[in-house]
């Protein structure tokens, strides 16, 4: 692939042995409900848990394209651990780096970069995912402190997280997101967490997490007061392109898996890979990811290099990436027969996983209208 240096393929070919070692033998049993703690520990002694951060805070001084390596190579085997690691590293880790205070750059984030602790990302609510702006959980002020009431809903790490990035009204509803302010909460006894069964991605720890009379102090904030609209951007903004990169590892695992099956399965005395139908399936199954790849990798080279379009192409990225993910595994389930329906397929866990990056970090019809709106900018 022209767009990797050398590092790059070593970076791959390191995340491979760690993936086919670590990862393989336990996606089933994260497919069944057991969050992968010691895999994020195991990441992080590698310092590819948040792989962009500089050393000296448990990163790898690495570049964007890493990240997006690491994240593809671990949803090929497992997009939930694909989701816990790009949630922990972009959207807590890598932002309260750039836009936390001391304390949260120096003693939070090699935490999370070691994996020592968990983190979420708590932004969606009962009321509103998609309005994010709408959200009621409400920051007080009280007697020189903050005290913090509300539900939120859907939270990847919510049921394990030792930090909580939490969004909260600080400031009248109708100011909408120029009244919302980040915090970050360490789990104590306010914070209660119930399981949400989901169809795919299980075993990320997906809960209802309720805060009941939180209190957080002025360093409690991430960012500005009133500022939190900002720091949910930041990390959504790379949460989409890393979820093109979960639909991109999803697609290449669907593919191979179609294509070898494709040469084994005999049917009217012949390889069904002999049929043109299934011949022309796999050539658009790769076409379409490798348009993805292009996409994906254009993306982080784009933000590393500071280009003003690196937003838009995020959002590019995680409708391409979520859309080729759900499409190139429907075709490949398609191409498995009964088998692709069983349990013992890769590809029936990788069907619910794939559609569940059509909804998270933003539903498709939510990124187009941010596409839209990005174009409105561009064309005017
Ligand atoms: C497994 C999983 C993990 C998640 N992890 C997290 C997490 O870690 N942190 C977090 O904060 N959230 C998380 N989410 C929440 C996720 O981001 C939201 O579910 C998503 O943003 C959609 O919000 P909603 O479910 O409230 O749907 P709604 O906003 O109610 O949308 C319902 C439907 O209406 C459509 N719709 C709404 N508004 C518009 C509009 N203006 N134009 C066109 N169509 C519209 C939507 O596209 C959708 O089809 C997770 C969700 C899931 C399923």
């Amino acid at each position: 692939m022209y767009m990797l240096s050398e590092e790059h393929k070593l970076t791959v070919k390191v995340i491979r042995e760690f993936v086919d070692q670590h990862v393989r033998p336990k996606a089933r049993s994260i497919d069944k409900g057991e969050y992968p703690r010691q895999l994020l520990k195991l990441l992080g002694e590698l310092n590819i848990l948040v792989p962009t951060l500089p050393p000296d805070v448990g990163g790898a001084g690495a570049d964007t394209l890493t990240q997006v390596l690491v994240v593809e190579e671990l949803a090929k085997a497992s997009p939930g651990l694909a989701t816990i690691m790009e949630i922990q590293s972009s959207m807590l880790a890598e932002n309260l780096y750039h836009n936390g205070n001391k304390v949260h750059r120096e003693e939070v984030v090699p935490k999370l970069a070691s994996g020592e602790a968990v983190g979420a990302f708590a932004l969606s609510e009962p009321c509103c995912g998609s309005d994010a702006a709408a959200i009621q959980t409400r920051a007080e002020r009280r007697g020189g402190e903050w005290v913090i009431n509300g539900t939120k809903m859907w939270i990847t790490s919510g049921l394990y997280a030792d930090y909580y990035l939490v969004f909260a009204r600080s400031g009248p509803a109708e100011a909408r997101h120029r009244a919302i302010t980040a915090f970050l909460l360490h789990r104590n006894s306010c914070i209660e967490a119930t399981p949400i069964e989901v169809m795919g991605v299980r075993g990320t720890g997906t809960a209802e997490v309720r805060l009941n009379d939180c209190r957080a102090g002025d360093d409690d904030v991430v960012g500005e007061v009133n500022g939190g609209w900002k720091i949910a951007m930041w990390g959504i903004n790379m949460g989409r392109l890393n979820v093109g990169a979960i639909g991109l590892g999803i697609a290449e695992e669907a593919l191979r898996e179609a294509y070898i099956y494709a040469q084994r399965r005999i049917a009217f005395g012949k390889a069904i890979s002999e049929f043109q139908i299934i011949q022309h399936y796999l050539a658009e199954m790769y076409a379409r990811t490798e348009a993805l790849r292009s996409v994906v990798y254009t993306a982080a080279k784009m933000r590393d290099a500071g280009d003003s379009d690196f937003p838009l192409y995020a959002q590019v990225a995680k409708l391409l990436g979520s859309r080729t993910a759900v499409d190139v595994v429907r075709l490949a389930l398609q191409i498995q027969g009964g088998y692709g329906y069983s349990t013992d397929s890769p590809l029936e866990m990788l069907y619910r996983d794939a559609k569940v990056t059509e909804i998270y970090e933003g539903t498709n019809e939510i990124i187009l209208n941010t596409i839209y709106k990005f174009m409105r900018e561009k064309f005017a």
